[in-house]
C-alpha cells in the first residue's frame, strides 16, 4: 500500500464561513502532500459548498451517513443516490455515534455499505469496541464480528473499494488515543480477516485509524505497518491541525 488517506469528519459542526476556511486548508494540504487522498465529510447542508469549493482540486467529498432506502417517505433522511447525485464519492457508514445513538446495528451497517457501493460511493466503514468490551478482553471478538457481518451482508468483493476505519469507541472525542501498538494490533487483525478471502484484497484495502488523532500523535500512529491513514473528528475542524495530520502520513 503506497497511498494514504485522511478523512475529516466534521460531524454536526460548521457553517458557511468555517467551511470556506477548511476547504482552503484541505486544498493546500492536498497540493503539498501528493501521496495522500484527502476526503472531507461535512454535514449534509454544507456538501454543495464543499463540492464546489473543492472542484478542480483532488480533495474529495463524502456524506456522514445514508439511509437504507433510495427514496420515499423518510422525512429528514438522505439516500446514497442523493449523495452520489450531488457529487460525493465517499460516505461514512457505521460511525459509533450512528451505532449508539441512531440504532445502526452490525447488519444495518453491512447493508448500508453494500448500498453505498451500489451507488458508486466508497463506504468508509467504522468498527471498534467500547471501553467495557476492551476491559473484558473482547476487543478482537467484537471487531471480528463487525467485520464478518460486512462480509456477510456486502460480500468481500466490496473491498478494496470500501475503506475500513478502526475507531475504538473509548478514543473518539475523548483525547484518549489508542497507543500505536494497540491500534496496530487491531489493524493487523482486520488485514488478516480480509486476507482469508484474498491476499490482494487485504493488501489493497485502506485501513484508517480514528480516535483522538491530533497533530502531535498522528505520525506515531501512521508509521505502523497496517495503518494507512486516519479518520479525524475534532482536529479536522482546525485547518492547521488537519494540515499537520495530512503531512504526518508522509513517514
Ligand atoms: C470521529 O468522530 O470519527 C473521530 C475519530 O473523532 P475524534 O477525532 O474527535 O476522536
Amino acid at each position: 500500500m503506497t497511498r494514504s488517506m485522511v478523512v475529516g469528519n466534521w460531524k454536526m459542526n460548521g457553517d458557511k464561513a468555517q467551511a470556506g476556511a477548511l476547504i482552503s486548508g484541505a486544498i493546500t494540504s492536498q497540493a503539498e502532500t501528493e501521496a495522500v487522498d484527502i476526503v472531507l465529510c461535512p454535514p449534509f447542508v454544507l456538501i454543495q459548498q464543499v463540492i464546489s469549493g473543492c472542484s478542480g482540486s483532488k480533495v474529495a467529498v463524502g456524506g456522514q451517513n445514508l439511509n437504507l432506502n433510495t427514496s420515499g417517505a423518510h422525512t429528514g433522511e438522505i439516500s446514497g443516490s442523493m449523495l452520489s447525485d450531488q457529487g460525493c464519492r465517499y460516505v461514512i457508514v457505521g460511525h459509533s455515534e450512528r451505532r449508539s445513538l441512531y440504532g445502526d446495528t452490525d447488519t444495518i451497517v453491512g447493508k448500508k455499505a453494500a448500498l453505498a457501493d451500489s451507488f458508486g460511493l466508497r463506504p468508509i466503514i467504522c468498527v471498534g469496541e467500547t471501553q467495557f468490551e476492551r476491559e473484558r478482553g473482547a476487543t478482537n471478538s467484537v471487531v471480528e464480528r463487525q467485520v464478518q457481518t460486512i462480509f456477510d451482508e456486502a460480500g468481500p468483493g466490496i473491498f478494496p473499494n470500501a475503506i475500513l476505519a478502526y475507531e475504538p469507541v473509548w478514543a473518539i472525542g475523548t483525547g484518549q488515543t489508542a497507543t500505536p501498538d494497540q491500534a496496530q494490533e487491531v489493524h493487523g487483525l482486520i488485514r488478516k480477516l480480509i486476507k482469508q478471502y484474498s491476499s490482494s484484497l487485504a493488501e489493497n484495502t485502506l485501513l484508517l485509524y480514528g480516535g483522538s488523532v491530533k497533530a502531535d500523535n498522528a505520525r506515531d500512529l501512521f508509521v505502523m505497518g497496517d495503518i494507512d491513514g486516519g479518520l479525524i473528528g475534532g482536529a479536522s475542524l482546525n485547518p492547521d491541525d488537519f494540515r499537520e495530520i495530512c503531512r504526518a502520513t508522509q513517514v
